[in-house]
């Protein structure tokens, strides 16, 4: 393995391992009704098939919304080596919400696909 092939590994694994910050079936808050609501791990889903994670540049990363779903842009970023997104939820409580989950969702597919373009690993 040559120092490209072995730096292409390092960051596969700094992407899975930011995968594993993935939680089961957490609720969500849902800013149209105001309520919460059922999975995360759904809405994240839902986030990644509708390609609403994006890279900003400088370690930012945004959530855009899903047509008739929800309606903000989301931003997220690490801070202290944890990952923090301004949605109310994650204000408000602290814990990993639907966006950060499709954002490390987003980190497991570039990993598992080889297409580590268009990403960033954040220290
Ligand atoms: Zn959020």
């Amino acid at each position: 393995m040559n120092i490209e092939e072995f730096q292409k590994e390092q960051k596969k694994e700094n992407f899975i391992r930011e995968y594993n910050l993935i939680q089961d079936d957490l609720c969500y808050y849902d800013n149209i009704s105001k309520t919460l609501k059922g999975s995360q791990i759904t809405k994240a889903k839902a986030f990644n098939r509708n390609k609403c994670i994006q890279y900003q540049g400088n370690g930012m990363f945004i959530c855009k919304p899903i047509k008739d779903y929800n309606s903000s842009v989301y931003s997220m970023k690490k801070e202290f080596k944890e990952w923090t997104c301004n949605c109310q939820w994650f204000m408000k409580n602290r814990i990993t919400c639907s966006h950060l989950q499709a954002l490390f969702l987003f980190f497991k597919i570039k990993a598992m696909s080889n297409d580590l373009t268009n990403t960033c690993i954040v220290q």
